[in-house]
């Protein structure tokens, strides 16, 4: 099976938009809670547009009628063309707002933008999906991608840490992936009453447990900025060379197409260079504080 970025370089977007900054409508399919502050939103195209192809890593920009807009990662599979998800975590006054709408609202959505995670560069080698909070969100579309094409792959693991049980996103689908043989599920949680049972401690406590083989393996790290710095040393002392360390930036970002320069830093632009970028390229912008 081809993978979602061969298929994107034969066909070419479905339907690109008209002009990357004009946003199109899609309709709220269903809303669905995650934990008190998340939410995810699945939503159907509204007119022209019936297909809507991104790779595992990129974002969107939704768009909220007289409110204004923010840059949400894609967290569904990219193999479903019909149906545009985004997990959300209500912080200021857009994401708010998002949090309030119902089915049947209508948003406004351009993209999508930005490059992908290393999924088809990743063929024939072992896969360590690191992922902290909501950073989960930007790589489940790579675990869709890497489940659907499983031979593809050496050995695959995730490592899932939040701060308290009730912070999990996707609890149906981490059962789930937790029964699979073919991939190591490992969550753990920064503090946690009964009935958890799991792991307490921060997702580096688990970095030496999984079955990897460092020297032919692909890492991919999406979290608070300061989870994927620590997650990056752990991972350099398992013999992972920063080259093969893959980080999504989320930064602030505005335009999303490298006019405004809010996510500018030297001559990178996290919305056109990233949001991924491997470690080795990325790890002077995570010294400076805020761009
Ligand atoms: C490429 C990319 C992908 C993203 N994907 C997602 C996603 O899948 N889901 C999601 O919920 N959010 C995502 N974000 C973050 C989202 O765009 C911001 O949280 C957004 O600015 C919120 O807008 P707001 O108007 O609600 O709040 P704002 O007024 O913009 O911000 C409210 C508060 O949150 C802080 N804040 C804003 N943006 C960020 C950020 N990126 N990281 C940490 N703190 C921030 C601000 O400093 C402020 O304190 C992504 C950002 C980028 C650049």
């Amino acid at each position: 099976m081809k993978s979602s970025l061969e298929r994107q370089i034969v066909a070419g977007p479905a339907h690109p938009p008209a002009h990357p900054m004009v946003p199109e409508p899609w309709r709220v399919r269903r809303v669905r809670r995650e934990t008190p502050q998340t939410f995810t939103l699945e939503l159907e195209p509204v007119g022209a547009r019936e297909e809507f192809r991104f790779l595992a890593g990129q974002f969107n920009m939704l768009y909220l009628f007289g409110v204004g807009e923010v840059a949400i990662s894609v967290s569904g599979d990219s193999n479903d063309a019909h149906k545009l998800v985004h997990t959300i975590r209500a912080v200021g006054p857009v994401t708010r707002a998002l949090q309030k709408v119902k089915r049947g609202d209508t948003l406004g959505v351009h993209g999508p933008f930005g490059n992908h995670w290393p999924v088809a560069e990743a063929s024939g080698k072992d896969i360590l999906i690191v992922a902290g909070g909501l950073g989960l969100a930007p790589l489940r579309p790579v675990i869709y991608e890497v489940l659907a094409n499983r031979n593809n792959y050496g050995r695959v693991a995730l490592i899932y840490g939040t701060r308290t049980p009730a912070d999990m996103l996707y609890n149906d689908e981490m059962k789930q992936w937790e029964k699979r043989s073919d991939i190591q599920v490992h969550a753990t949680v920064d503090r946690a009453k009964a009935p958890w049972s799991g792991n307490v401690g921060v997702v580096t406590s688990l970095i030496s447990k999984v079955e990897i083989d460092s020297r032919k393996a692909i890492a991919m790290v999406c979290g608070p900025e300061v989870m994927m710095r620590f997650t990056v040393q752990e991972l350099q002392k398992r013999g992972f060379g920063l080259e093969n360390i893959y980080i999504s930036m989320e930064r602030n970002m505005k335009c999303a197409v490298g006019f405004c320069g809010h996510c500018q830093f030297g001559p990178t632009f996290i919305c056109k260079d990233g949001p991924v970028f491997p470690y080795s390229r990325i790890q002077k912008l995570l010294t400076i504080r805020e761009l």
